[in-house]
């Protein structure tokens, strides 16, 4: 295990993939029925760019420094620039930054419930070290060391029966997206109405086609959404060029907003003119 998330915290790949978040929760907030969130690849939870490896690619100026350098955001980039401002005292140019694990438990509330899990020994300390920080106001429970997809197992369905599933891997393994499909079919056959959100990096795109495919062989996998961010095009070998969402059974407003969200992001995040972004149902709602 080599993949470290402090080299990329607060990438282009990191707002695509937390502001969704932040939107996803916001809208399970709507309802005052409790919920849970699990996030399966849970990091280290705080981010200090101050440090060497922070500094050593400085990925987060093309990233959330620039979300936080708009001065016309829209107000659907609130919530999650609250957390990130929270965490600097509103300073534009930030010094941390909140990982996934962060952003839910500041989002969500006390009757809602969050299971983090970090395999990476190491991790795992920084995880726990950086989460008991937040006190214990709200419910939760990180499981450290831990391989997250093994909590699909062990944690659904829950028993609020409301919530959403981030699955966050490095990609480090030649067959992750494989883990994910299985993991994913051992999930649904136990919780068939979770929210599944799984990132992915956008590197081959044969290898992306031949995921979707697989999910939406899932036998009875419902309706499934592809987000796609790419930040230049994909034959501009410079790196990291894209990212998406495979997101099982997506919040319903989060679909519309899409529409505003995803041309934003494009617009902000480009590093070339071959910048776009797209969203369409792998699996179609029944
Ligand atoms: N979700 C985090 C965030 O958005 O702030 C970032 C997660 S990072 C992309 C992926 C993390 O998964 C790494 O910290 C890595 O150590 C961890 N990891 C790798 N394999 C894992 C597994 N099978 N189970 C749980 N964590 C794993």
């Amino acid at each position: 295990m080599n993949y470290r998330h402090i080299y990329h915290a607060g990438n282009f790949a990191d707002v695509f993939k937390h502001l969704l978040l932040t939107r996803a929760i916001s809208y399970l907030n709507q309802k005052a029925k409790p919920y849970l969130v699990l996030d399966t690849h849970g990091g280290i939870g705080r981010y200090d760019f101050a440090t060497e490896e922070a500094q050593k690619t400085n990925e987060y100026r093309d990233g959330i420094g620039r979300l936080l350098a708009d001065d016309h955001r829209p107000a659907f980039t609130d919530d999650y620039v609250a957390c990130v401002n929270a965490l600097n005292n509103g300073s534009a140019d930030p010094a941390h930054y909140p990982g996934s694990p962060w952003l839910a438990h500041a989002l969500m509330r006390t009757q809602d419930r969050l299971v983090v899990c970090e395999l990476h020994q190491q991790d795992a300390v920084t995880l726990r070290k950086n989460l008991v920080t937040l006190g214990d106001s709200k419910k939760l429970q990180i499981l450290a060391p831990q391989n997250g997809y093994q909590a699909l197992s062990a944690k659904l369905p829950p028993n609020e029966k409301r919530g959403l599933v981030l699955i966050d891997p490095p990609f480090e393994q030649v067959d992750e997206f494989d883990q994910v499909t299985t993991a994913l079919e051992q999930g649904l056959k136990r919780w068939q109405t979770g929210s599944y959100a799984v990132w992915f990096p956008i590197k081959d795109p044969v290898k992306i086609a031949a995921f979707y495919d697989a999910v939406a062989a899932i036998p009875d996998v419902p309706k499934t959404l592809a987000i796609e961010l790419m930040i230049r095009s994909a034959d501009e070998a410079k790196g990291l060029s894209g990212c998406g969402f495979v997101w099982i059974n997506p919040p319903f407003g989060m679909v519309n907003e899409l529409n505003e969200i995803l041309p934003y992001l494009t617009r902000l995040l480009a590093q070339s003119d071959g910048a776009s972004s797209d969203y369409r149902w792998l699996v179609a709602e029944s």
